[in-house]
């Protein structure tokens, strides 16, 4: 079966998508949400993990803080950057305050942090808020 492996930021189940489907707005065969709506999706820890180990769509995560007034400023912005490359390039948010193993294990310096990875790999770090352009320009240098 050919297609592209998507980790369910709602549910966490992964979903294998076929390639020719992978634009026309794909739901979770499990729980019904969209998996390529260009909406930050607010994930967890073992969530975000699993999307890293098994999709086969790159995945930025926005790693921030509700304290963190720079990260709040960059939300609109990033979310506007995830509506830009939506269907080829997943963007989410975790909130280091909620888990906060998660900047120890992901050895997260300052808020906000942006991190692209594919095929299970972390390929590019970009610390401090940033404008939607750069976002963008950043994630395509990236993924
Ligand atoms: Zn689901």
């Amino acid at each position: 079966m050919s297609g592209k492996k998507l980790t369910c930021f709602d549910c966490g189940q992964v979903n294998r998508v076929p390639y020719d489907k992978l634009g026309a707005g794909p739901k979770c065969g499990t729980c019904g949400k969209g998996l390529m709506s260009g909406k930050v999706a607010e994930v967890d820890l073992a969530t975000f993990e699993k999307a890293v180990r098994t999709d086969d769509v790159p995945l930025v995560v926005d790693f921030w803080a509700p304290w963190c007034g720079p990260c709040r400023q960059m939300a609109p912005q990033y979310q506007a950057a995830a509506q830009e490359v939506k269907g080829a390039v997943r963007l989410v948010k975790l909130n280091t305050e909620a888990y906060k193993n998660a900047g120890a294990k992901y050895r997260i310096r300052g808020i906000p942090t942006m991190a692209a990875f594919t095929n299970g790999k972390e390929r590019a770090r970009q610390s401090g808020a940033m404008p939607k352009a750069a976002i963008v320009k950043w994630v395509k240098a990236s993924v």
